[in-house]
């Protein structure tokens, strides 16, 4: 579904006029979809249906709480990376039986909160890791279910920072001594080992590298069983692309079918950890050209985002669409669309298509995932204000940043 449309000239967010937005809101600001979140949900959660199966939304992608309270009353569980985390999926109303824990540096802190909530599954990723909650559970008199994450070595074909599968990668246990940990995990009082995952990379295109991973899986599953371990879930993590360009984007279905042929005979819970493909293209950042600058080798438009608001372009040289709010029937130029900050990496889009005039509206396209969550308030700029629209309504979901608040918590010497 595409929740960005045009109607009479003007681009709306499902019923609402983008300018009308940013009339009340101000710029820049982000913009979501609820149904484009829900749409998203239920494409998981219907290839699903007839498997023990549960999408946990990776919770980095975008973490702001009417997002996560979207995916939470629909029966998502989350995947969390930091006690931070865990705390904002309570605020949302998350049940802790639906949470899984990764990452690979999780503090005592972050493990004796989880345990004491008693989440679903601590996603191990290291022998040292397993020690410390053992210990740890063992101080609070509890249990800790444990997944090992496996790193099944497939190259995924991805940007190698969103990369997490190659042997190279810091992520996950190597395949090869997967098996010898699961028996220490085994041995271990104050675990239960309760499954397995991996997480081959994100933005992948190419459905075959994650049925690739599954294979590597499903035989530690076997040889696991044969040692007498045997698992209840499996998780798939996530990864699945999204469209930001013109790129050949699988559907859910092409992605889950072949996977999931392979899981139905066996009696194994079914776990995923999509993150971008929940909110990518439910999501869009709305600015404002403050100014034109046309010149001999380039024309440069100045709007009042930046990389503080979006960094992927800077970070990653990520493309996003971005379109006019009203588009000029005028000749178009090419632009540089770039923001105030002081780095010339601060840019949006380049070479850009565009008929401009100063005081345009601009929306930068499928920017709900590792957009606001990855913003910052370098050169002192307040983050955007976050709004989710319903149908006709609109929802402040988030408010505009204060300069205040930025030095709030600093002071001058005595
Ligand atoms: C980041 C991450 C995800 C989500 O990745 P997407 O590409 O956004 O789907 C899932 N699982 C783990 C362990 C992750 O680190």
């Amino acid at each position: 579904m595409n929740a960005f449309a045009y109607r009479d000239g003007v681009l709306q967010a499902e019923l609402v006029s983008l300018i009308d937005i940013a009339a009340r809101f101000g710029t820049p600001c982000w913009v979501y979809s609820r149904a484009a979140l829900e749409t998203a949900l239920d494409e998981f959660q219907q290839e699903l249906r007839g498997f023990d199966a549960l999408v946990c939304y990776a919770v980095k992608a975008n973490s702001n709480l009417a997002v996560l309270d979207v995916f939470a009353r629909r029966g998502a569980g989350f995947d969390i990376v930091s006690g931070g985390e865990l705390q904002r999926v309570l605020a949302a109303g998350a049940n802790p039986r639906q949470i899984v824990f990764s990452g690979v540096g999780k503090t005592a802190a972050e493990m004796e909160l989880a345990l004491r909530i008693g989440i679903l599954c601590f996603n191990v990723e290291s022998a040292a890791e397993l020690e410390r909650l053992d210990r740890i559970a063992g101080q609070l008199g509890k249990i800790a279910p444990i997944s090992l994450r496996v790193n099944p070595d497939v190259d995924a074909g991805t940007h190698p920072y969103i990369s997490t599968g190659l042997k190279e990668n810091k992520f996950g246990v190597a395949y090869d001594e997967a098996l010898a940990l699961y028996r220490q995990a085994a041995s271990l009082a104050n675990l239960q080992v309760t499954g397995i995952d991996c997480h081959i990379g994100s933005q992948l295109l190419d459905p075959a590298p994650f049925s690739e991973a599954l294979d590597k899986v499903l035989l530690l599953v076997d040889q696991l069983a044969a040692d007498g371990i045997a698992l209840r879930h499996i998780d798939l993590g996530g990864g699945l692309g999204i469209r930001y360009r013109d790129e050949e984007v699988p559907t859910v279905k092409a992605y889950l079918r072949p996977m999931l042929d392979k899981l139905k005979e066996r009696q194994l819970q079914v776990l995923l950890e999509p993150g971008r493909r929940l909110v990518g293209n439910a999501g869009l950042l709305l600015t404002r050209v403050e100014y034109l600058k046309p010149g001999e080798v380039r024309n440069f438009a100045i709007v009042d985002a930046a990389m503080n608001d979006l960094a992927r372009p800077a970070l990653y040289g990520s493309w996003h669409d971005i379109v006019a709010v009203v588009p000029r029937q005028t000749t178009s130029s090419t632009w540089e669309i770039v923001g105030p900050v002081c780095e010339s990496g601060d840019f949006l889009g380049r070479g850009r298509e565009l008929a401009l005039a100063a005081g345009d509206l601009l929306a930068i396209l499928s920017a709900g995932a590792y957009s606001m969550a990855m913003s910052s308030n370098y050169n002192s700029r307040p983050r955007a204000p976050e709004v989710m629209v319903d149908g006709g309504a609109v929802h402040l979901v988030r408010r505009r940043e204060t300069v205040a608040e930025l030095y709030a918590l600093e002071q001058r010497l005595p």
